[in-house]
């Protein structure tokens, strides 16, 4: 079987679609899972509302922003 000229444009449009199907998903997965270790990692400052990485175990962490300091767990003593 030989492939005619319209068949092989067909067959590499398909395969482009595919290709960006599967590229589309790798990426759409790495930004789920970016975005799942960032709100793991981050903290959202209480004052400015400015989202910046911290690290694990820290109690108080300072705002790079606005340097008010954000207490882990919540602002349950602040309201
Ligand atoms: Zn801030």
């Amino acid at each position: 079987m030989i492939l005619s000229f319209t068949d092989l444009l067909v067959v590499i449009v398909l395969l482009a679609f595919v290709w960006v199907l599967v590229d589309w998903t790798f990426s759409f997965l790495a930004e789920r899972r970016n975005q799942r270790r960032l709100r793991l990692s981050a903290r959202e400052c209480h004052l400015c509302g400015k989202r910046y990485p911290e690290k694990n175990r820290v109690k108080l962490s300072t705002c790079p922003k606005c340097s008010a300091q954000n207490i882990r767990g919540g602002h349950r003593k602040l309201g």
